[in-house]
């Protein structure tokens, strides 16, 4: 994905950008083996389709003819957590639902049909060639995968957007560099997803369903996204002890396990439920399950020394937990970078790539502490200092009041769609209930003592 889109993003400002590909992708939207994570939930962000749409204008048309259905994240989704159920309205948060397979085939058709970009299929990029100073990158080394043949193509820039299995710390190595330090926030969550179809008289008035099981319940979710062809895909998520099986029977009571009103009887709410409607749901293809969710950020930018004409992104720099959905968006964020970044001549300037590096590294931050903030605290990664306490009550306090208040609902989501900065939560209309919330938490927390578990919420077990 953040190959295609840089591939189109460059395409504006020099002569010619070749693809190198190590799949053959099919002349139909199916999964393949360079990109495993197809097979599961795979939803655009807002900021990622408005993204999209400006680099490759009429996409969001392109993937409605193709049988994607549009999604108002608030207006047809109906999300259920331990605090209850959020509200629905309409909203601007729309996008385009299908699967990834299909988003992906759409975007690369219309990149084909670019005259500027040429795609090499069936083949590795396998090393990096230099000068002999190794200062400055004038191309690749190309291996076929079916014949074997070698060859090299030389460029003024080469792009690794190769993926989270990318070979850029070898490549640098074997320069004489230092690679960069990576950071990693791992979850340990594990996905497990189907396709479905549902039966004809089954007419929903929602395009998307969320259970979310949130600490100290456990750490699980679920959901249905409509996608294309009137199917249904459907993720279950679980870290740790608590993953999704991969049989049919188990798959279902996992589903049973998100419902809300076990873990909450008093937060029910009216929304089907995930399990009622997938053991009627008719399966289309099997069980499959994904465990490589960590999220790494390699910091290229702290690097003294990068040798020109060479830069990275994608998840080949920073790759998140998916449960965020943030990765193809922040990929087409990283390709707007890019193009801007031509445009400026930056490719040409000395110190060029860690200057992009870094304006990389800073359009990543958001979406990274969005992320690992969860997820550091889920595996029990604490930060002790004041500040970060005093940020884990306060969206403690917003979540909770998301389900009543459709301006806190809608604010947190323009933040999790990455169209706003994390900071518009603070703002004075939104800043005022959350902390009156939270004084009331915390008041009512000292004056009680620890409730015993009902009997529901000792069926579920405590992470
Ligand atoms: C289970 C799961 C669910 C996800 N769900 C979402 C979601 O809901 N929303 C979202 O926005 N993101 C999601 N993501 C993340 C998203 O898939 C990626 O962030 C996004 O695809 C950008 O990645 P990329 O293009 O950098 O790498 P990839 O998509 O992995 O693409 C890398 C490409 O490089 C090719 N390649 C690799 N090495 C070589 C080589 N040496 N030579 C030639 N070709 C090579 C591969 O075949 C592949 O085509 C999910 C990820 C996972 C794992």
């Amino acid at each position: 994905m953040a190959g295609l889109l840089a591939a189109q993003a460059l395409s504006t400002h020099v002569d010619h950008v070749t693809v190198i590909e190590r799949d053959v992708p099919g002349n139909k939207p199916e999964p393949r083996k360079g990109a495993p994570q197809g097979r599961h939930i795979h939803a655009l962000l807002a900021r990622g389709a408005r993204i999209l749409e400006r680099l490759l204008p009429g996409l969001q048309d392109n993937l409605g003819a193709a049988g994607a259905p549009l999604v108002d994240w608030i207006g047809d989704s109906c999300v259920s957590n331990q605090f209850g159920a959020m509200p629905r309205f309409t909203s601007d948060l729309r996008t385009r639902a299908c699967s990834r397979p299909l988003l992906e085939f759409v975007i690369r058709n219309r990149v084909l049909q670019n005259p500027r970009v040429t795609f090499q299929m069936e083949t590795d990029a396998w090393q990096l060639v230099t000068t002999d100073d190794h200062a400055r990158v004038i191309g690749v080394n190309l291996r076929h995968r079916a014949t074997g043949a070698l060859s090299t193509l030389l460029a003024d820039l080469v792009v690794d957007a190769s993926g989270r299995s990318s070979k850029a710390f070898e490549w640098l190595t074997a320069l004489g560099l230092t690679p960069p330090t990576e950071q990693v926030v791992n979850s340990a969550l594990a996905y497990a997803s189907r396709v479905v179809r549902m039966p004809a008289d089954f007419k929903p008035d929602f395009k998307l369903l969320i259970q979310r099981i949130r600490p100290p319940h456990g750490r699980r979710g679920g959901g249905m996204y409509l996608i294309e062809n009137n199917t249904w895909m459907v993720t279950l998520g679980g870290a740790k002890d608590e993953q999704p099986p991969l049989d049919d029977s188990g798959f279902i009571e996992f589903a049973r396990q998100l419902d809300p009103n076990l873990i909450t009887p008093n937060a029910s709410s009216s929304a089907p439920l995930l399990h009622d409607l997938l053991a009627r749901s008719e399966p289309l293809t099997p069980i499959v399950g994904y465990q490589r969710t960590e999220n790494r950020w390699r910091h290229f930018e702290e690097l003294e020394r990068m040798p020109a004409g060479f830069v990275l992104m994608g998840d080949a720099v920073c790759a998140f937990n998916p449960v965020y959905g943030q990765g193809m968006s922040t990929a087409a964020m990283g390709a707007e970078l890019l193009q801007q970044w031509v445009a400026d001549g930056g490719s040409a300037k000395v110190n060029g790539t860690r200057a992009f590096q870094k304006s990389l590294a800073n359009l990543v931050r958001t979406p990274w502490l969005l992320a690992t903030g969860e997820d550091a605290r889920a595996v029990g990664i604490v930060d002790r200092t004041r500040a970060v306490r005093f940020n884990h009550a306060y969206i403690d306090a917003l979540l909770g009041l998301t389900n009543s208040n459709h301006k806190i609902c809608k604010a947190f989501l323009d933040v999790a769609h990455l169209v706003k900065p994390p900071a518009s939560l603070f703002a004075p209309g939104i800043a005022l209930p959350v902390l009156i919330r939270m004084v009331a938490t915390t008041a009512s927390k000292r004056s009680k003592p620890s409730p015993r578990p009902t009997k529901a919420e000792a069926l579920v077990p405590i992470s």
